[in-house]
């Protein structure tokens, strides 16, 4: 196989046999004319069941995250609805990382809990706790974020999916943060990677997606049944920016991964700042494993502040290059405060975050305009 940011480039994006054009065009047609029934030209009726510009999206998908084959969905979160309702049955359970992403730990525990899902919340982080919930509670699905949101904790894929499997569990993991560029879990041992596509993928912050991909066949056709029979597919023109999205992941991960590593070691020195959760700070407890399964520290970073809530909120409506906004992995810099935004949806749960905590997701600007922004930003904290 060629290399990442070959693969980045070329995957599901042959010039069109026709025209030549070297960009495949944008399929918007829903319906495909049939040379008499049911013979189709090549092998398209009906663009929920299948669209030639969604299916190059799905192949550099699977190309990027080495996985057998991938499925492309109109948000992060329907992809992972298809997901567990494909695996799971009422009765079931899940184990998830209790600092996994609001949305997630919402869809598990709001939608799913009424179907009779049952879950329990850990830090996966520490194996051995995660040993024994995982063996006493016999989860279907072990569910992980490594790099995790927002408190960046690490967890390592290899020894959890080996505990996973053990218990008879599928090992999923979240892949949004690190991005196949940095971190690859189905070579790790993970089954199925879920992505928002939403985020690094796309990267430009214009365009909302999801995606799974699964390391072999055994899943592969009963997801493909739920994603064509619930319909949750992401439109022609969505997976179009998506792929035009990926051609630069890589360069954009380094340069993300540099001007956060920076910021990081910055914040880290600054005396208005209590702590910093970044994986490529020596001093985060998950350094090492993260060094070892990433081979870079991504671009998202938070930290608490002194000061409180109030330092918090004045500090994220006080940087002006860093927007204050949700969502992340645009090429943009953008800061919030997840306490009342991105983790509204888990105050008061056992997820809830700290209220003097503030997440950055560092951009691809100029490194000494970020410092600037950040540093004044926090000077004027009263
Ligand atoms: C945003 C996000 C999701 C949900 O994806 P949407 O595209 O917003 O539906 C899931 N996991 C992580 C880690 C995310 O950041």
């Amino acid at each position: 196989m060629s290399g990442f940011n070959t693969r980045a480039v070329h995957a599901g994006q042959h010039p069109d046999e026709l025209t030549g054009a070297v960009i495949p065009p944008i399929h918007l047609s829903s319906t495909f004319a049939q040379d008499g029934v049911g013979n189709l030209r090549a092998g398209y009726d009906y663009s929920r069941s299948g669209n030639p510009t969604r299916d190059n999206l799905q192949e550099s998908l699977a190309a990027l995250e080495g996985g057998h084959r991938a499925f492309s969905f109109a948000s992060g979160l329907a992809a992972e609805d298809v997901l567990l309702r494909t695996v799971l049955r009422p009765g079931d359970h899940v184990v998830l990382g209790n600092d996994a992403y609001g949305g997630t730990y919402r869809l598990i525990n709001g939608v799913f809990g009424d179907w009779n899902i049952g879950h329990t919340a850990v830090d996966l982080g520490d194996l051995t706790e995660a040993r024994n919930v995982i063996l006493q509670s016999k989860p279907k699905i072990v569910w992980v974020e490594t790099p995790s949101n927002p408190l960046l904790k690490i967890v390592d894929i290899t020894g959890l999916s080996e505990i996973a499997h053990e218990a008879g569990a599928l090992l999923v993991v979240d892949n949004t943060f690190a991005t196949p560029a940095l971190q690859q879990p189905l070579s790790l041992g993970a089954d199925i990677v879920v992505h928002s596509t939403t985020k690094y993928i796309g990267g430009h912050s214009d365009v909302v997606g999801g995606a799974l991909i699964v390391k072999d066949d055994t899943w592969a056709d009963r997801i493909a049944y739920l994603h064509n029979a619930a319909g949750a597919v992401s439109g022609p023109f969505d997976a179009y920016l998506t792929s035009r999205g990926i051609k630069t992941l890589g360069i954009r991960m380094d340069r993300h991964s540099a001007n956060a590593q920076l910021i990081a070691e910055a914040l880290l020195a600054h005396p208005a700042i209590e702590n910093v959760y970044y994986p490529g700070l020596p001093s985060h407890p998950g350094h090492e494993i993260a060094a070892q399964q990433m081979s870079q520290f991504g671009g998202m970073l938070s930290v608490r502040v002194k000061g409180g809530q109030k330092a918090a909120l004045d500090f994220v409506a006080n940087t002006k290059i860093f927007t204050l906004a949700e969502s992340l992995g645009g090429v943009e810099s953008l800061i919030e405060y997840p306490y009342s935004m991105t983790h509204a949806s888990v105050a008061g749960t056992e997820l809830e975050v700290p209220d003097n905590l503030v997440r950055l997701s560092v951009g691809i600007e100029e490194i000494a305009d970020l410092l600037d922004d950040l540093t004044s930003a926090l000077a004027s904290l009263s």
